[in-house]
């Protein structure tokens, strides 16, 4: 089968088209300034990427632009859109109506719909883009793929938060966790390359990319994960602060003379490594810094690994115990300083690193030492494979 996997942003769109046998990408690209005034990028596999600006007032000449470019007579990877036999979209927030990905039917749509003030800046655009497809494929499967579905095994007690219980049974205010594409994806590939039964382990898998979240996976199910009700709580980020004292919000809006929309503003887009570094969200500047003895990136670099170390900590004592840790993402599959940082802090838990393994990039590897009491990886996510595998097994 032929899958088109949709990543549809507020005003970007990714896509890759996947050969679900061979799991061979045969396209990928984005639409970007969907509704300002619009950019292509096609690579069909061992091309050469293609750019097109051209008008895109909406997610659907967006779509169609897509959809032209892969049946295009020169350049197309396949030759009809009769060769797209289903389309898996992203769907950011399932609230607690979706534990899992599901085919997208008016009545599945009006009930992501109806998750949309949970998270305001995606699901409407995912919506909008499924809308489109649906349009444009009216007789193509389409499924939905919740970034929140994995998550949903986490017990009360994970998810509760110590506020008015009444929160949580009139609005949902709950942890919801996000990246559980990527985390379901992870743990299992991290079982599956370990050799462990993934009913019968405990995984902590850190995803650290521009957004980056931890999960703890045990016997298969997640039991914690460090995002909450929307993907601002937990780990330092790019720019998105993580955990604060609430309390902070408040002394900031005096401070500043900013209101909750300016506090939202700050702690989404000002903070973070990019906040506390003043130099960049991205570690590549961030370790170039870091190796300059710049003192801000330094600092950035330190909170960053403590504060994933301290929830690689509580999520050992979550599970009374870890088989395995696996490092994923951006950060986590690229930067071995940051890795190293990381396991420094436990060596009470017998972990070592094999210094020269924690080198690589890219492929999926052990990086600790053959007699570390826990085995540490690095496992390569791939949500698009991760939601086009989901859309299959709806599918077929
Ligand atoms: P993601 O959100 O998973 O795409 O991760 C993006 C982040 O990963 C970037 O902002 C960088 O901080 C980091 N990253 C990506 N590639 C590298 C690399 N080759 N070396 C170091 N960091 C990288």
């Amino acid at each position: 089968m032929n899958v088109l996997v949709i990543n549809c942003g507020s005003s970007s769109l990714k896509y890759q088209l996947i050969n679900s046998d061979s799991e061979e990408v045969l396209a990928k690209g984005l639409c970007e300034r969907i509704g300002i005034d619009g950019r292509l990028v096609y690579q069909k596999e061992g091309c050469e990427k293609e750019i097109t600006e051209s008008p895109m007032p909406t997610h659907k000449e967006a779509i169609q632009m897509v959809l032209d470019a892969l049946v295009n007579e020169k350049t197309g990877a396949v030759k009809t859109l009769a060769e797209i036999d289903a389309v898996g979209h992203r769907v950011v927030h399932g609230g607690e109506k979706f534990a899992s990905s599901i085919v997208l039917t008016e009545d599945v749509l009006k009930q992501i719909e109806e998750c949309n003030d949970l998270a305001p800046l995606h699901n409407p655009a995912n919506l909008i883009g499924n809308r489109a497809c649906q349009d444009l494929m009216p007789n193509v499967p389409m499924v939905g793929v919740f970034d929140t579905a994995f998550h949903q095994t986490m017990p009360r007690k994970a998810f509760l938060y110590g506020l008015p219980y009444e929160y949580y049974e009139k609005y949902k205010v709950r942890r919801y966790g996000f990246h559980g594409t990527s985390h379901s994806f992870v743990s299992k590939r991290t079982a599956e390359f370990l050799g462990l039964d993934y009913n019968k382990s405990k995984i902590i898998v850190a995803h650290l990319g521009n957004g980056a979240s931890i999960s703890a996976v045990l016997d298969g199910k997640c039991v914690d994960t460090s995002m909450g009700l929307t993907p601002l709580e937990g780990l330092v980020m790019g720019t998105r602060s993580g955990d604060i004292d609430p309390a902070i919000m408040e002394f900031i809006a005096k401070k500043e003379n900013l209101d909750i929309e300016g506090v939202m503003n700050v702690l989404n887009k000002k903070s973070g490594v990019e906040g506390l570094s003043g130099v960049s969200s991205d570690f590549r500047d961030l370790e170039a810094a870091y190796h300059e003895g710049n003192e801000r990136a330094i600092a950035a670099c330190e909170v960053f690994a403590y504060r994933v170390a301290k929830y690689i900590g509580s999520y050992v004592a979550a599970m009374n115990g870890v088989d395995a840790i696996a490092f994923t993402a951006g950060i986590g599959e690229n930067t071995s300083f940051i890795r190293e940082k990381i396991l420094s802090y436990f060596g009470y838990l017998g972990i070592t690193m094999d210094a020269e393994a924690n080198k690589k990039r890219g492929e999926d590897c052990i990086i600790s030492t053959p007699d570390s009491k826990v085995t540490v990886c690095v496992i390569p996510t791939n949500e698009e494979l991760a939601i086009c595998r989901e859309t299959v097994a709806l599918v077929k």
